[in-house]
């Protein structure tokens, strides 16, 4: 086991270094794409950024690539709360507090798991503090460490509304992953106001202005 985690406050931290690196890696990690060459490109910068314990370069075989995969969409679909529960059974399996025994193991985890004869399967552990009435959550992996963070602070994962990607936001009101997808949608929006309000507004102009010129007409002294 590594060390226990410090309890840190919900709103106002300032993320240390190493919590903005876990984050980063965390991110890179859900916006894996689904072919080897992305597999290898990730494992090659992050090789110790694994969701299971005890894993080193040499663990990142092909046989792994489909382990990876499931952590990854488990991890998306809580990323992009595509279930509506408000507890998510995949966190627990993120977090590493539960393993392929446990019964409501998603089918597409323990088959991963059994493909590799569930090397690095070791469950977490939740400390409870009697004198402080909490809990305290022991990680095993930079990963399981990452998830911890996320999970205090849920509502900085989000899908982006242009793309797709999942990313994380820095203030609540974010909705888009850069500043590209942020201009697009603008002029897109932009271009669909253009094309039916815009164009009720300039017909009516027009009319407008043809009934103001008819009146100065009818003035005009003959
Ligand atoms: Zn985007």
């Amino acid at each position: 086991m590594k060390k226990a985690t410090v309890r840190i406050p919900y709103m106002n931290k300032r993320a240390d270094e190493n919590t903005q690196r876990l984050l980063r890696w965390i991110e890179d990690f859900v916006n894996v794409g689904d072919d080897p060459a992305s597999y290898n490109r990730f494992v090659v910068n992050h090789p110790s950024f694994s969701p299971v314990e005890g894993w080193d370069d040499s663990s990142w075989t092909p046989k792994a690539h489909k382990l990876f995969l499931a952590y990854r969409d488990c991890l998306r679909r809580i990323w992009r709360r595509e279930n509506p529960s408000p507890y998510q059974v995949e966190v627990a399996y993120l977090l590493g507090m539960a393993d392929s025994d446990t019964g409501d193991c998603p089918w597409f985890l323990r088959e991963a798991w059994d493909a590799l004869g569930g090397k690095g399967l070791r469950t977490t552990w939740v400390a409870p503090v009697w004198n402080l009435g909490e809990f305290i959550y022991y990680w095993h992996t930079d990963f399981q460490h990452a998830v911890y963070l996320l999970f205090r602070d849920s509502w900085r994962a989000r899908a982006c509304e242009r793309c797709s990607k999942c990313f994380l936001a820095d203030k609540p009101a974010q909705r888009f992953c850069s500043s590209k997808c942020f201009g697009e949608a603008k002029q897109r929006r932009d271009l669909a106001y253009w094309r039916s309000r815009g164009a009720e507004r300039r017909k009516k102009r027009r009319t407008g202005s043809r009934r103001i010129t008819n009146r100065s007409q009818r003035r005009i002294p003959s």
